[in-house]
């Protein structure tokens, strides 16, 4: 064992050197198929008006409400995808369907079950008001008008409406290509039975899961022994292709903890401590052409929890995300929160509505190796260093990964 030569850093001012190093990935013009999820490079403007004629809003027929109403001739038919041909003569009627255009001339709809109708007449109540039961041109969506802004994800709506006016392809950033892998000489892969002092590799299913949740596209590249030589080939051969490496295991002080030196070989090491917990010897490094490497923590909850506060928002931020952060809300201690005196604690908790506000309750033993402090959480609570710890009933900030039902 030695001692660790890396400052211990603040875990906010941590998380500002990852952001800040971190590179918003290039744009690509992708089809509709494959956008969910991405983020628009550039304000997707409207190139045209929504809907783009009158449209008939229900079944019916189109008037000239100066004509007063009562009875009228019915001198033809104007459905969706076939419209009127030519203007609606006075004293005439036409029917419409929904989606139909308003015949020139026409300048209201009544609705079938304002009518009697008969073979080739109607009669529609008298005085029925102008502008009835249509969609103007422009009501839906003006020309011009921002549909989406740059920075924010596409979801069903916003593909629905580059879709609605005509535009097949966008322009989004890539998605970051990432490669994981796990560390460490105990590890098997899971199903295998493990011998005496060996452990499954479960960080390998939990990342990948988190990183796609990112937006990731991941390579896995399994288990690395505790061994410099295949470790480093493992990782040299992986950079090619990929623009971020996510380690677990290996960063702490052991004797065989390797992926610090390694790191500091291919390129710079930032950050090798921070005051976290759970998580103090999280590891980020830049390397060659901008590529980025995260060394997580063995334990299972330190990987992810440094995963959240590290490694998902510069994944966001390289995929051009306006908010890179998941939202912070203020919630209720509904339980006593001892602290840890030099580090800032992110402590898991589920929560539930009382009395109009959010309670957090602890998930239970917050130990790091304990995945099952994570399991149904639906937030980690950020309790500040220092001596007091949080007193229950204290407003805390949580930062949400989930809402209670
Ligand atoms: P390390 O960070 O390599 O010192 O590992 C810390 C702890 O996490 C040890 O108890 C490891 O056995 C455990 N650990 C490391 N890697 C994994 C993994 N991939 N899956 C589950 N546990 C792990
Ligand atoms: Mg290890």
């Amino acid at each position: 064992m030695r001692a660790s030569t890396y400052p211990l850093v603040d875990a906010a001012e941590a998380a500002e050197i990852v952001l800040t190093r971190t590179p918003v990935l290039p744009v690509e013009e992708v089809h509709l198929a494959g956008c969910l999820g991405r983020v628009l490079a550039e304000d997707l403007v409207a190139p045209v008006q929504l809907p783009g004629f009158p449209a008939s809003a229900v079944d019916g027929y189109a008037i000239r409400s100066q004509d007063g109403g009562g009875r009228l001739r019915v001198v033809g038919e104007s459905a969706a995808g076939r419209p009127f041909a030519g203007e609606l003569p006075r004293g005439a009627a036409a029917r419409i369907l929904t989606g139909g255009v308003l015949p020139a001339g026409a300048d209201t709809v009544v609705m079938v079950e304002d009518v009697e109708q008969g073979s080739d007449w109607v009669v529609v109540p008298s005085r029925y008001p102008a502008g009835r039961n249509f969609h103007r041109p422009g009501d839906d969506l003006r020309l011009g008008e921002v549909v989406v802004r740059r920075g924010q994800p596409l979801g069903a709506a916003e593909l629905g409406l580059a879709a609605a006016v005509g535009l097949p392809r966008l322009r989004v950033h890539r998605r970051p290509l990432v490669a994981l892998m796990s560390t460490g000489d105990e590890l098997v892969e899971v199903g295998q039975r493990p011998g005496p002092g060996q452990i499954t590799d479960s960080n390998r299913w939990a990342l990948l899961a988190a990183l796609r949740e990112a937006g990731a596209d991941v390579t896995l590249l399994g288990l690395a022994p505790d061994r410099p030589e295949p470790l480093r080939a493992l990782v040299t051969e992986a950079l090619e292709g990929h623009e971020v490496l996510v380690t677990s295991g290996g960063v702490s002080v052991g004797t065989h903890d390797l992926v610090k030196p390694l790191l500091e070989s291919l390129g710079e090491v930032h950050l090798g401590r921070v005051r976290l917990r759970p998580g103090k010897p999280f590891t980020f490094a830049t390397l060659p052409q901008g590529r980025l490497a995260f060394g997580l923590p063995g334990f299972p909850v330190s990987s992810l929890v440094t995963f959240e506060v590290f490694v998902r928002p510069a994944l966001r931020r390289m995929q051009g995300f306006a908010a890179v952060h998941r939202p912070t809300l203020r919630v209720r201690l509904g339980y006593e929160a001892r602290s840890s005196a030099d580090r800032t604690e992110y402590q898991r908790v589920t929560l539930v509505r009382e009395a109009g506000e959010l309670v957090a309750r602890t998930t239970g033993s917050q130990s790091s190796s304990r995945l099952m402090s994570l399991a149904g959480a639906h937030a980690l609570v950020r309790v500040p260093p220092g001596d007091g710890g949080l007193a229950a009933g204290a407003v805390v900030d949580a930062i949400v990964l989930a809402l209670p039902d």
